[in-house]
């Protein structure tokens, strides 16, 4: 797939525990900004208050895998014990319009989008320590301990993949956090690559 001049596909991704959800929550409440969502499709069941269709795509492991086997994901990723995924269809309708796309996904789906997708911007988001990710993971009271351990080991792999990503967002305070996230997207715009075609047709036509 290949982004258009406008069109700008935007991944956050990070360890587990790290806060990229409340980040990204953030980041689309701070004013004067045209981005859009990505609302991902899970076997995981919702949490108390999440919302069908805003915060996932609740659905049954038969219809995902049935999605997989049709080739309907962008990427997908088992992540302790779920699945998780991208639909493919709405995230191509959206970039051919020129939209900015936000994805907030993990790093195994954020990794298999970096092989496809050579002019996406991905974001790894870090905490400020490792005790504040063992703080959150273990203070998060919705899972059990042997689920809080799983996700821990996976966290500290998921460390070492840092290097992977175009930009390193530290989730210090989580306005900063989206602010700084925000000052990439920007920039991102103004990149020569992106905007030269722009600038050279508004010539053409003055
Ligand atoms: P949670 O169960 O806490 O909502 O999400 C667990 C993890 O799955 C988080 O790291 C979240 O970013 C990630 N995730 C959410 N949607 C997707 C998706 O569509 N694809 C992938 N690969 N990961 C996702």
């Amino acid at each position: 797939m290949k982004l258009n001049e406008k069109g700008l596909l935007v991944v956050i991704s990070g360890p587990s525990g790290v806060g990229k959800g409340t980040v990204r929550r953030a980041l689309f409440e701070l004013p004067n900004h045209h981005l859009e969502y990505s609302i991902s499709m899970t076997t995981r069941p919702p949490r108390t208050g999440e919302v069908d269709g805003e915060d996932y795509y609740f659905v049954d492991r038969k219809t995902f895998e049935k999605m997989i086997e049709e080739n309907k994901f962008l990427e997908w990723a088992e992540f302790v014990g779920n699945y998780y995924g991208t639909p493919k269809e709405i995230i191509e309708e959206k970039i051919a319009q020129g939209k900015e796309v936000v994805l907030e996904i993990e790093v195994e789906g954020a990794l298999q989008i970096r092989k496809q997708i050579k002019d996406a911007v991905f974001i790894f988001i870090v905490p400020p320590g490792k005790k504040a990710l063992y703080d959150r993971l273990t203070k998060r009271g919705t899972e059990s301990d042997e689920k809080i351990r799983e996700r821990i080991n996976k966290a500290e792999k998921e460390f070492l993949l840092a290097h992977k990503y175009d930009y390193i967002v530290v989730n210090d305070e989580v306005t900063n956090a989206a602010e700084r996230i925000m000052a990439i997207i920007r920039a991102e715009h103004a990149k020569t690559q992106r905007s030269i075609h722009n600038y050279l047709k508004m010539l053409e036509e003055d």
